[in-house]
């Protein structure tokens, strides 16, 4: 048997292992297909380069993923190494693993060179957003390792190449996904090519300390399984030295020695449930003297990819730290293989493991959409859409842009520069012309011919294009370039939309009295300000014409109150009684509030108190005029009010209020106790709160994993003074230490 075969036979040997009884016969067609069709090609290290696709399918295998990622990983190099095509393996293996294999290949076409920092995160997205099917990325990574791990017979200028986009790129998908295992593999191998010096400094260093600890993994591992053991813990316990490039990192980083380092061994203990791991927590807590500060719960506070675990430090043997790490078999899995472990899962995923906190967590999300699906159906359709609402292409030096998803070459140009944009003539995306409406996809190479003759962006290109950033652009060049177009089309509109409104241009601009009132409503100086501004977009000609309508209105009334009042008075002065038939127009209102606010400029508008920062009187305030639900009140201090995060657009919106006096009036506003958990905490509270009379709308308590508690105050106040008396009786009660308004 030759060599191609025997490794072959040795991979079928382990999928039967991991899956018995599974049949193999679409596995032995892939790896004759690929066998076949690599033909004679050799690797650089001389072997036939089918064993390098027989390798990648033995760590998808490991990591327990289903046959068709098996089948693609044999098949993922022929697309792009032999006449093999994408039908005929749709028509061989099935569309799935035509579809995997293809996403292979479009990652394998890509360039990514290093670049500035920005750039790295922007490569890293485009990635995950080509690949789709995460199970695209799986095979890529673990094509990538077996690359890396076999790297010695590369050059040493594809050495470096290779290590550094492992390093910033390959490593740190592993990471997003919680694949630990692969990451630190990857890790360490590229960092043996980046840093040869370095890395073998950290090894020789690691290997006579470990001489020095002698026999103290195992001597630890004895003394922590006997322990548990006695108080009957079911568990397992592995020791090991941490993985090279963590320790590098910290020495050459953080400019640590090797005995400064705390976690050089980490040992894991893992248990059946949750309960066994702060139970475990407690033992080694009790059996060595822990570190102060190094405690971390990763169970009641997950990392963002999942990940889950209870840290602590602690000092062992002859005064040597170590780190412990205590898990169940779920977070195991999970903290080993990430995304992958949920297929080991998948027989269990249906039923009670949804919705569970434990699961990961975009994993679950997915999950929630899909629950009527099987899970098989739900392995095919796990789709990498985490950045599905952008789009990332490349300029035809490398460079990385994120668009906006759907965008065009429009947008691409005025992403560039606004002079690449106005001086546009057409556009290149791989090579070939294409018109500006073409969408971008992942991975583009997009180039835009410009010309110094070109005429300018057109209007319609503010319909096509999607970033505001480009239609601003445009909006800016077509004001400052064509005022007198702008000012003809402006007048148009204006025109069109006044005569809508039931009104004529001709009766306001014969009477200059009123078009300066109504001028000074649309904040223009002049007519031909306004048409322009109409004209290039900056303002609409609707809202124009509805302002003009609104003000027409308001100056019509005024002058009949007038009348009626003179009328009033003639008929008073005649020595008739007279009532005045309806309620009093605000113009002519005192100022007074219902609501206990008063708003500059707006009387009498309806108010809402934001529930963000819940305001009382008393409290510094301001408002914000809301599209349709009048103007909301927030306490100056509120995050949302903060001047440094107003967007531009909405400055005119933000008014000054100030409270009105408004006796026997109650606000609702909320407060945070943090305090330390004890019995009876949420009565004392309850009691605090009845001993000052106030009025309490909801009261919830919350215990921490930590020992703390939080509780949750609703309650209704006539104004600041009283809330303070509030919080500082609550702040009396044994274990409180902080009471905070809630928001704000
Ligand atoms: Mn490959």
């Amino acid at each position: 048997m030759d060599l191609a075969h025997e490794r072959y036979e040795e991979l079928e040997r382990h999928i039967l292992a991991a899956s018995p009884g599974a049949d193999v016969q679409r596995v032995r067609a892939a790896f004759e297909y690929a066998n076949d069709h690599h033909g004679p090609q050799l690797r650089k290290s001389g072997e036939p380069y089918i064993i390098h696709p027989i390798a990648v399918a033995e760590i998808i295998n490991e990591l327990d993923l289903d046959q068709d990622s098996i089948v693609s990983a044999l098949l993922h190099d022929c697309i792009e190494d032999t006449d093999s095509t994408h039908d005929e393996i749709a028509r061989l293996f099935g569309p799935q693993v035509a579809e995997l294999v293809e996403g292979v290949t479009k990652l394998t076409r890509m360039q990514y060179t290093s670049r500035e920092d920005e750039q790295m995160e922007n490569l890293r997205k485009m990635f995950m957003a080509m690949a789709k099917d995460v199970r695209v990325i799986l095979i890529k990574l673990c094509d990538r390792l077996h690359n890396m791990r076999t790297l010695q017979y590369q050059s040493d200028k594809k050495q470096k190449e290779k290590a550094l986009e492992t390093m910033e790129v390959y490593a740190p998908i592993a990471h997003r996904l919680g694949m630990q295992k692969l990451k630190w593999e990857l890790e360490d191998l590229s960092l043996e090519y980046l840093d040869p010096v370095g890395y073998h400094d950290v090894r020789e260093e690691l290997d006579h300390i470990t001489t020095l600890h002698a026999g103290f993994v195992d001597n630890m591992q004895a003394h922590i399984e006997g322990r548990l053991s006695e108080e009957g813990v079911k568990c397992r316990v592995y020791g090991r030295l941490k993985h090279i490039y963590s320790i590098y990192r910290k020495m050459y980083s953080q400019g640590k020695t090797l005995n400064e380092i705390f976690d050089l061994y980490a040992f894991r203990v893992i248990v059946d449930d949750i309960p066994a791991c702060y139970n475990v927590l407690g033992c080694i807590h009790d059996m060595f003297k822990p570190v102060l500060g190094r405690f971390k719960d990763y169970i009641g506070t997950p990392k963002p990819n999942g990940y889950q675990s209870l840290h602590t430090t602690v000092v062992g043997r002859d005064a040597i730290p170590f780190e412990v790490q205590i898990r169940t078999w779920d977070m195991h899995q999970t903290a080993e293989y990430g995304v992958a472990a949920h297929w080991k899962y998948k027989q269990g995923m249906a039923n009670q493991r949804l919705g569970t906190e434990r699961d990961f967590e975009w994993v679950r999300k997915l999950l929630e959409s899909q629950q009527d699906t099987d899970p098989d159906e739900f392995v095919r359709t796990l789709r990498v859409d985490m950045f599905a609402d952008e789009v990332f292409v490349f300029t035809p030096n490398g460079d990385v842009k994120s668009l906006p998803a759907g965008a065009t070459p429009i947008d691409f140009a005025y992403a560039i520069h606004s002079a690449i944009g106005n001086s546009m003539t057409g556009a290149r995306v791989n090579g070939r012309i294409v018109t500006f409406e073409t969408p971008l996809k992942n991975g583009d190479i997009v180039e835009i011919i410009t010309s110094k003759s070109a005429r300018g962006p057109s209007r319609d290109w503010m319909k096509i294009c999607k970033s505001n950033e480009a239609r601003n652009k445009i909006r800016q060049w077509f004001k400052k370039e064509r005022r007198e177009e702008n000012i003809a089309t402006g007048r148009s509109m204006f025109e069109s939309e006044l005569k809508h409104a039931g009104l004529s241009l001709g009766a306001i601009t014969a009477n200059p009295e009123l078009l300066d009132i109504l001028l000074r409503r649309v904040r223009c100086g002049q007519l031909d300000e306004l048409y322009a501004a109409i004209g290039y977009g900056g303002l609409s000609a609707q809202k124009a014409a509805a302002r003009i309508k609104e003000e027409m209105t308001r100056l019509g009334r005024v002058e009949r109150q007038r009348a009626e009042q003179e009328a009033m008075q003639s008929a008073v002065s005649a020595g008739e009684t007279v009532y005045p038939s309806a309620p009093k127009d605000s113009i002519l209102a005192p100022k007074r509030s219902s609501s206990g606010i008063i708003v500059s400029g707006l009387d009498n508008c309806m108010v809402k108190f934001s529930k963000c920062c819940t305001p009382v009187p008393g409290d510094p305030v301001v408002g914000f005029i809301t599209k349709g639900y009048g103007v909301s009140i927030h306490r100056q201090d509120c995050p949302n009010a903060d001047p440094a995060r107003r967007r531009p657009e909405d400055e005119g919106r933000w008014v000054k209020v100030s409270w009105a006096q408004t006796p026997d009036a109650a606000y609702r506003t909320s407060l945070e106790i943090s305090a330390k958990d004890r019995d009876g905490l949420a009565l004392d509270v309850a009691m605090a709160l009845s001993a000052v009379k106030v009025k309490v709308n909801n009261l919830s308590a919350r215990s921490q994993p930590d020992g703390y508690a939080m509780i949750y105050l609703e309650l209704a106040v006539k104004d600041q003074k009283e809330l303070t008396g509030v919080i500082n009786k609550l702040s009396q009660i044994p274990g409180v230490f902080l009471v905070k308004r809630a928001g704000g």
